[in-house]
């Protein structure tokens, strides 16, 4: 049924806010697929990118994202939306494609969006890969003015050789990390060990998976960036962000 969803039009993307944490202004917005599966409901991304990957599915899907992505972001600039920058999540078989640099620049322009409210999010497992090649597209995304960040940052193996050489906009903090530094004392050390990292880089620094008023406290504390998660909103329908963002930002928690 995955082979059909595309043509069905069952996918769906819902869009979660990225909220600068000293301001509470939405900065940007990340779009997270759904799948309305006629038999089975609401599927979550964990229940089928992982087959889209395996059976090369995960290509069109991707293209399909970005489309609706790069169109949304015109839509609400053309709405008088405040401007923000728009994230999509790329898979390995994606950033791995030939044609990568070359569809996000042609549906840029079919759209006639400017790269620079486009950011992607690329794992470190991605990035570690295969140096060579991954610095030549991220040169060729930095040259577009498209924005990168590193997704479920500390997780995975990161040179820090590369973290400095890459030419990296952001840095999420996983969410796992996130969850456990204000009961942890070891999770602390780690997030505040990457915030002051990621700034004497000049990356900006997300947290991932915000839940509760103490981290959000823990975080502006320790001086991070941008937060996102369920505390300042969830992922919901692009009819909802944009009503969000008509309403007026800073957001009251
Ligand atoms: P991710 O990019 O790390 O996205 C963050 C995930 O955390 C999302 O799960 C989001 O709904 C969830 N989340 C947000 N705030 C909170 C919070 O406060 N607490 C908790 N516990 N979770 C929170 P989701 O939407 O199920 O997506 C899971 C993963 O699927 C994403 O992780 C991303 O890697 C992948 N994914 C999503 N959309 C796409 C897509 O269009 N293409 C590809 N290739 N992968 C995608
Ligand atoms: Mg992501
Ligand atoms: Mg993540």
């Amino acid at each position: 049924s995955l082979r059909h969803a595309l043509l069905r039009r069952e996918f769906v993307l819902y869009y979660q806010p990225k909220i600068n944490l000293h301001t509470r202004e939405i900065v940007g917005v990340e779009a997270l697929i759904r799948w309305h599966h006629p038999d089975r409901g609401l599927l979550l991304p964990a229940q089928f990118v992982p087959i889209a990957e395996d059976c090369g599915l995960i290509l069109p899907i991707g293209r399909w994202v970005l489309q609706e992505v790069c169109k949304q972001a015109r839509a609400w600039l053309q709405a008088g939306l405040p401007p923000i920058t728009i994230a999509i999540n790329a898979s390995a078989i994606e950033f791995r494609a030939k044609n990568f640099i070359e569809n996000i620049r042609t549906t840029l322009e079919d759209v006639r969006l400017d790269p620079r409210y486009l950011e992607i999010e690329l794992t470190e497992s991605i990035l570690m890969q295969d140096a060579e090649s991954t610095n030549s597209v991220l040169r060729a995304l930095a040259d577009l003015h498209i924005k990168l960040a590193i997704d479920d940052f500390g997780t995975g193996f990161s040179s820090l050789s590369y973290l400095r050489q890459f030419p990296i906009n952001s840095l999420k903090i996983d969410k796992s990390f996130v969850n456990r530094m204000t009961r942890n004392a070891d999770d602390a050390t780690i997030v505040k060990a990457v915030i002051s990292m990621g700034k004497s880089l000049r990356q900006c620094i997300i947290a991932e998976g915000v839940e509760t008023p103490e981290q959000y406290a823990f975080l502006l504390a320790h001086e991070c960036d941008e937060g996102q998660g369920y505390y300042f909103a969830r992922p919901m329908a692009a009819e909802d962000m944009a009503n969000l963002l008509r309403s007026g930002v800073p957001l009251s928690l």
